[in-house]
């Protein structure tokens, strides 16, 4: 079925990992938003520089330009046969304009929604280190490198802490998902296109019951 994978979920819930090995071992190609927002900054343009200030803050990028990025990135061959989004829609004003593509696109929705207690995920998100090499992802509480800074895979290789991955950033984030995000889960559960999954836990556990749902 031609099909359009939602990820919803608090920053920190692990949507990208597993939107990642979906399309490892399904084939289906992955979008972040936040990937793509983030690859922009190496542009000097006044969008890019916007952008790289909205996302500094924690706060989310206007619908619009998200949206055109979104619809861009998706009308590419490679997403004929369906694709997952990770990190979009984050509004409702994102998820009617979602619905407008996606018929356009003459596909289906299905959001998942990833649940993680919040507690957890501020240990997650201020913990988290990314090697700027081959994005391997460490976290300084749950996953340390084996030697503190560094990459495993690129020992010369300093890890590096996301600007908005430090706590007051952390804390516009979950604020910014409790009060736009949050609300969809309803809007897709209302018209019965959401399952739940949980995201505490081993990493190929969380894969296993996204698996069953797709
Ligand atoms: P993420 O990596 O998904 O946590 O996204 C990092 C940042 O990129 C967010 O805090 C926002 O500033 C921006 N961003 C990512 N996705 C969206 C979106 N769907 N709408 C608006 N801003 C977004």
């Amino acid at each position: 079925m031609r099909r359009i994978i939602v990820f919803i979920g608090a920053p920190g819930a692990g949507k990208g990992t597993q939107a990642r090995l979906l399309q490892e071992r399904a084939g289906i190609p992955q979008i972040s938003t936040g990937d793509m927002f983030r690859e922009m900054k190496t542009l000097d343009t006044p969008l890019a520089r916007e952008v790289q200030e909205i996302m500094a803050s924690g706060k989310l990028v206007s619908d619009d330009v998200t949206y055109r990025i979104v619809k861009e990135r998706t009308s590419r061959d490679d997403c004929r046969d369906g694709y997952i989004l990770d990190g979009y829609p984050r509004t409702s004003a994102q998820a009617e304009q979602l619905e407008e593509l996606s018929k356009e696109q003459g596909m289906d929705v299905l959001a998942i929604e990833v649940d993680v207690p919040r507690g957890e995920l501020m240990k997650r998100l201020t913990g988290r280190r990314s090697c700027p090499e081959c994005g391997e992802i460490y976290n300084v509480y749950f996953k340390p490198p084996k030697k503190e800074g560094f990459c495993d895979l690129h020992p010369e290789v300093e890890l590096q802490h996301r600007s908005d991955d430090r706590e007051d950033k952390v804390a516009t984030r979950l604020e910014v998902y409790d009060e736009q995000t949050k609300p969809l889960l309803e809007y897709y559960a209302s018209s019965g296109r959401l399952e739940k999954i949980d995201g505490t836990g081993d990493v190929e556990a969380i894969y296993a019951g996204l698996s069953k749902l797709v």
